[in-house]
């Protein structure tokens, strides 16, 4: 497990107001990780990597036995942050029957004719589960602040600072209400570098194995870059609550990334202090009978015999 002390620097505090600016994206690049040295933090990052998944193995099945509360991971990223890789190697570990994914993509026309939390709503994950959102609600606050004419038909033109604001307070009664009811929020934002992002783009464009995943899109979006932070910076000051805290997580070495996104939710998961459901005196008995009715049955599929 990773020092919570350590991780405490990558919270947003409710009500603090967030400048991206003052959080690192390469955390190997601090004075602190800098007297480890790079190779033994690749090295110790693959540790927390692996005991990490075995941990939230463990903890997934007995949220499915507890069955009081489920879990709902947010990511949230510029582009070429390691959203996917993030999500895929941090829970290749746990029991597909108890996770699931959503991408959210751009809204349909009819996800556009409903209230903007409604096609969230029908992804979250039931009592026992550990749902994941990659891209979510956030994107009603973030993609269409930079972007307002894609809000869709009967919506304002231009909105004012009111509009957001609206939307900010019913993210923040909608994850109250999800806290409510046993859900465990938890948020993450892949802080990565605009030359980073450069980088990997590269990449993506060098490699024939990566082109698949270049989208000309991406280029136009990356020309926007200043707002986009801005809008970040804006969301995450407004929506990080102690019910559902946002994470600002350094995103330019994918193995800092993906190792602390692991502990976090392990530990907040262990934190819930879940039990497996006590078995009744009752149950007790029932289980002894069946174990005598079952030892005295024949193996053969003839009854004679
Ligand atoms: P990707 O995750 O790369 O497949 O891209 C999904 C695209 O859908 C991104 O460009 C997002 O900005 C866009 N998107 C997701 N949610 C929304 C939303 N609520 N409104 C508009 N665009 C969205
Ligand atoms: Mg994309």
């Amino acid at each position: 497990m990773i020092n919570p002390k350590l991780i405490e620097q990558f919270v947003v505090a409710p009500g603090t107001t967030v400048n991206l600016k003052s959080y690192v994206t390469d955390w190997t690049a601090t004075d602190a990780a800098q007297e480890l040295g790079k190779n033994v933090i690749k090295e110790r990052a693959r540790e927390i990597l692996e005991e990490s998944r075995k941990h939230l193995d463990a903890a997934q099945e007995l949220l499915y036995a507890s069955d009081t509360h489920s879990v709902l991971l947010v990511f949230q990223a510029m582009d070429a942050a390691g959203k996917d890789g993030t999500i895929r190697h941090v829970m290749s570990g746990v029991n597909p029957q108890g996770c699931q994914v959503y991408s959210f993509k751009k809204p349909s026309t009819e996800e556009l004719d409903h209230n903007f939390l409604w096609r969230y709503m029908k992804a979250l994950p039931e009592r026992g589960r550990i749902g994941i959102f990659n891209r979510s609600y956030y994107e009603d606050v973030l993609v269409v602040k930079v972007h307002p004419e894609w809000l869709g038909p009967g919506q304002p033109a231009n909105p004012n600072e009111k509009f957001w604001e609206n939307r900010y307070e019913d993210i923040n009664n909608f994850e109250k209400h999800l806290a409510r009811n046993g859900t465990l929020v938890l948020k993450f934002f892949l802080h990565v570098s605009k030359g980073e992002q450069k980088r990997r783009f590269l990449e993506r464009l060098n490699n024939p194995d990566k082109h698949w995943k270049f989208s000309e899109a991406d280029m136009a979006e990356r020309e926007h870059w200043k707002d986009y932070q801005k809008a970040f910076e804006e969301a995450l000051s407004a929506t990080s609550t102690r019910r559902a805290p946002w994470h600002v997580i350094p995103a330019d070495r994918k193995y800092v990334a993906r190792a602390l996104v692991a502990d976090i939710v392990c530990t907040a998961i262990q934190d819930l202090k879940l039990e497996f459901p006590k078995v009744s005196a009752e149950k007790m008995a029932k289980l002894a009978a069946a174990r005598e009715r079952l030892e005295k049955t024949s193996n053969s599929d003839n009854p004679e015999a």
